[in-house]
């Protein structure tokens, strides 16, 4: 688990996430290499001061390919949900905006990962000294403020529209990238990461199950699914053994088709 505000290297892993291949390389180039190869980059004089903004439909990845990121650059990650952090501070997230890039600073390398990143980058208005307005400014100084030593900035919004354009120039949040929902393969791929440390039954299909009823599932609807077959295959063994209490054989506990169909249904 995550908890909000704080660092950790996180433990996902690549195998853990599906799809998203596209997005896997960018990060790799702009982030993980970076970490640890910092030489090379600093050879060919590359630029490395600018953020990702990602958008598209809840539950698709966007935080835990973020997190596989840090995994493998040994980084520190931290999240932030942009509304609760808005309420937290009330009147003082000017503030809290400015000790937290601090705070990333003084462990990194640091991945900040800003998720609902709309709700802290309002359109400012014309006159620019309402609370959000402030709040807008003090966030694009943190952005622009001198070096970034090592501090990687990650925005993710469901609501690309709500974010103010002066967000997304070059060195702030200036790699714009689409995580949409996931295709049959990415599909596939999803299902096949988190059933992967499962007793699936071999004869268990998962490439027919992505095609089958799961067309507008999110990754959390395919990790849900996998959770549901999971229960179906319980709730079944325990009707098997009629007596909770019984102890049995654990060796027939597999999830099989029939389980994923009745999840499904
Ligand atoms: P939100 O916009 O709601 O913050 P998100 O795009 O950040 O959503 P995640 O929090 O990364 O989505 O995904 C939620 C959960 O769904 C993950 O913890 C994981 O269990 C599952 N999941 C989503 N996408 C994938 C994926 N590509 N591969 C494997 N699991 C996934």
């Amino acid at each position: 688990l995550t908890r909000e505000g704080f660092s950790t290297v996180p433990n996902v892993k690549w195998d853990d996430v599906g799809g998203l291949d596209h997005l896997r390389r960018e990060l790799r180039n702009y982030i993980v290499r970076p970490i640890k190869n910092p030489e090379i980059y600093k050879a060919f004089g590359a630029n490395l001061e600018t953020g990702f903004l990602l958008y598209g439909p809840p539950g698709c990845g966007k935080t835990l390919v973020l997190k596989a990121v840090a995994n493998e650059a040994g980084a520190n990650f931290i999240y932030i949900k942009g509304a609760e952090m808005l309420n937290k501070y009330v009147g003082e997230s000017e503030r809290a905006i400015r000790n937290l890039f601090q705070r990333a600073r003084t462990c990194s390398p640091c991945i900040l990962f800003f998720d609902e990143v709309d709700a802290l980058t309002p359109r400012r208005g014309k006159e620019g000294d309402s609370v959000v307005d402030r709040l807008s400014n003090q966030f694009l100084a943190e952005l622009d403020g001198g070096e970034r030593r090592n501090v990687f900035v990650i925005g993710a919004t469901n609501r690309p529209e709500a974010v103010d354009p002066a967000f997304l120039r070059p060195g702030r949040f200036g790699n714009i990238v689409y995580v949409p929902l996931p295709d049959a393969d990415g599909r596939a791929s999803i299902l096949k990461a988190n059933a992967k440390k499962k007793p699936i039954d071999p004869s268990v299909d998962l490439d027919a199950i992505a095609k089958m009823k799961c067309q507008d599932f999110s990754g959390a609807d395919l990790a849900n699914l996998v959770d549901k077959a999971i229960h179906v295959a319980v709730e079944e063994k325990f009707r098997s053994i009629e007596d909770d209490d019984i102890t049995t054989d654990s060796s027939e506990c597999t999830i099989k088709m029939a389980h994923f169909e009745q999840a499904l249904s």
